[in-house]
């Protein structure tokens, strides 16, 4: 499953083939139960190898390089803290590449969502940790947390 992490181009291809194929069906999947927890199951069971998933329920991938922000030690996302080393390495895991310095650099290789690093991302809402976030990106939830913080 790492090898998908080396491709941000066809992971973001993956992420815009998805929401087409989800968008047309997406009143079922909003009130439907089953199909709520099959996507819990499919991103617990794809999104954690691939991207280290932590289940925030409100994702960002195509806005960070298909790099999970989650993963920082600090949970931002909206790029990096002030302790970036001077390798690019994370202050608080010194072995591991700071996650913003990565989101960065995939970014400039994803064609369609890449400019959107550059997007000021509202704040998690912890209330949908361990939801879909397709499912609340369907639901228009994400977008709505998102519009209410813009304005
Ligand atoms: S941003 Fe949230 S939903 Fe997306 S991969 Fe990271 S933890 Fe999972």
């Amino acid at each position: 499953m790492s090898m998908f992490r080396l491709h941000p181009a066809f992971l973001e291809l993956i992420y815009k083939g998805t929401v087409a194929f989800l968008n047309p069906g997406k009143s079922l999947i909003v009130r439907s139960r089953i199909i709520n927890s099959g996507l819990i199951f499919a991103e617990r069971l794809f999104k954690k190898p691939v991207f280290d998933c932590q289940m925030c329920g409100q994702c960002v991938l195509h806005n960070t390089g298909m790099t999970c922000p989650m993963t920082c030690p600090k949970s931002l996302r909206n790029g990096p803290c002030g302790g970036v080393r001077n390798n690019g390495n994370c202050e608080v895991k010194p072995e591991m590449m700071c996650v913003w310095v990565t989101a960065w650099e995939r970014s400039k290789q994803m064609p369609i969502y890449g400019p959107n690093i550059n997007a000021i991302m509202a704040p998690l809402d912890r209330r949908l940790q361990d939801t879909s976030a397709w499912v609340n990106e369907l639901s228009g939830r994400t977008e709505i947390i998102q519009d209410e913080w813009s304005s």
